[in-house]
């Protein structure tokens, strides 16, 4: 199995530090698995129906056709169809954004994330999801991995991949964790935007972090969970977020 770290977007609004969009690419037996889809070809074409101005201007969306899942997936010599699977942290609009050009894959949520994206929350860009993902919706498990809830995704056979709550940035928020080799990779989408959340309570971003919470407690206490991991469990689990630039693996 290998797994690429792709950047599938920028997000800037100074005096905030530039974002990544990073992107999971598991290949296992010519099979794709996508966690996450960064900022989308069609998000590029129609910014204002999909995204919305205030977002745009608000978490400073920037457009790059050759960061796109699809166009990165392509450059990597594959088809686009050869994405079977999306997993999902969340749904919003940086995160969703290229589900549609990837509209023959399943699409794997938690139950109550979906629930929330079709509530009418208007978090949610509807327009993101008008062309029909096909949902795999994922509810509570009495699995556990590390302590933490863990929902198992049949997606790749001999490949583990869980979906391990970390509610609060959204109320369905996911964690997404794949086994590779001896060790875990822990993609924690948006429960923390910066590292530096792990040791420290005061960085200018955790202001923004509980601003963005659906349920500021609830991200507390996914984040206790986190650094708990970090603290017990270093030597079997990596972690890596969505927005910190500075977690791309070197010579990726
Ligand atoms: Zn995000």
């Amino acid at each position: 199995m290998k797994i690429h770290h792709l950047n599938c977007g920028i997000l800037h609004a100074p005096p905030g530090p530039k974002a990544s969009c990073h992107c999971l690419l598991i290949e296992h037996e010519g099979r794709l698995v996508l966690v996450d889809t960064g900022i989308g070809l069609e998000d590029i074409k129609r910014p204002l129906e999909r995204i919305g101005p205030f977002a745009i201007r608000a978490a400073g969306f920037q457009f790059h056709e050759e960061l796109t899942a699809a166009r990165q997936v392509a450059g990597l010599g594959f088809r686009v169809g050869d994405v079977t699977d999306i997993v999902l942290t969340h749904g919003d609009h940086d995160h969703v954004g290229g589900l549609a050009d990837f509209p023959a894959a399943k699409v794997h949520v938690a139950a109550e994330e979906l629930a929330q994206i079709e509530s009418g929350n208007g978090r949610y860009s509807a327009a993101q999801f008008a062309h029909g993902p096909l949902w795999v919706v994922h509810g509570v498990s009495s699995e556990r991995w590390f302590g933490l809830e863990a929902r198992r995704m049949a997606l790749v056979p001999g490949c583990d991949i869980y979906l391990v709550p970390l509610f609060g940035h959204t109320l369905g928020h996911c964690g997404v964790a794949v086994q590779v080799g001896e060790r875990w990779l822990l993609h924690v989408g948006d429960a923390y935007y910066l590292k530096v959340e792990l040791s420290m309570d005061d960085h200018p971003v955790s202001a923004l972090a509980a601003m963005r919470a659906e349920d500021d407690g609830l991200r507390r206490a996914s984040l206790a969970e986190l650094r708990r991991l970090v603290k017990d469990n270093a030597a079997e689990v990596d972690l890596v977020g969505y927005h910190d630039f500075s977690e791309f693996p070197t010579g990726t």
